[in-house]
């Protein structure tokens, strides 16, 4: 990963803030920092962070209160909330709310990095950081950002199906797939639906990508059970 990771920090006691911020900065993280709930909801609103410390007692809106929002929203952020009264009622009303951990204060900074770290682990941000965005297999390359496609018949323009379906073999390179698992991954329709359209989509993946579309190396026909991607056909 070369983009730092981006943590927001609601803290409005400036002297945590300022220990909090400065350890974080040592691990490597950016940290964005402010000091009450209306400055964090519009900073989220902005602009992307992986992970949200957020303070339980704040002047106006408090953390509860922003928890509720973003979750309201549909922003599924990790967040770990840190508060100073240690009530059992506090807990269970930041989990209710959809915090993800708490720390009550004063904690141990170590500990406070691995909640962190820990949390990086799930968050939404970092999938989207570590995810390749370009995919090679054979003399194809596949730009999985822009839906460029490079191949030896020359450059395709794919569908954000076709990339879709394209990104679910990937994931699952070398194993079947059952039909009725694709049309769930890619189409969301019940694995029950009888359609023709799948079929027709790895007809026209095969013409894009392989050498011999009557004879496919990647793009494979699992007889009666479904399809199978494989990556290096002579590896
Ligand atoms: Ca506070």
């Amino acid at each position: 990963m070369t983009e730092k990771t981006p943590v927001l920090l609601v803290e409005d006691e400036p002297h945590i803030a300022q220990g909090l911020i400065f350890n974080l900065e040592e691990e490597g993280y950016q940290v964005t920092h402010v000091d009450n709930g209306e400055d964090a909801l519009a900073y989220l609103s902005r602009s992307g962070f992986a992970l949200l410390i957020l303070d339980l007692m704040l002047p106006g809106v408090d953390g509860l209160e922003v928890c509720k929002q973003l979750r309201q929203q549909g922003n599924n952020i990790p967040i770990l909330m840190l508060t100073a009264r240690s009530a059992d009622q506090d807990r269970i009303n930041g989990l209710i709310t959809g915090a993800d951990d708490y720390l009550t204060k004063p904690f141990n900074l170590r500990e406070f990095l691995l909640r962190v770290a820990g949390l990086l682990r799930r968050s939404p941000w970092v999938e989207r950081q570590n995810k390749a965005k370009s995919y090679r297999f054979g003399t194809n390359c596949i730009d999985l950002e822009t839906h460029q496609a490079k191949t030896d018949r020359g450059s395709i323009q794919l569908t954000e199906l076709e990339v879709k379906m394209l990104q679910l073999f990937f994931d699952h390179e070398g194993k079947v797939l059952s039909r009725g698992e694709i049309l769930k991954q890619v189409w969301d329709m019940s694995p029950r639906t009888e359609t023709r359209t799948l079929d027709n989509f790895v007809v026209r993946l095969r013409k894009y990508f392989e050498n011999n579309p009557a004879k496919p190396q990647f793009f494979r026909t699992v007889r009666g059970r479904g399809y199978r991607f494989v990556r290096n056909p002579d590896g």
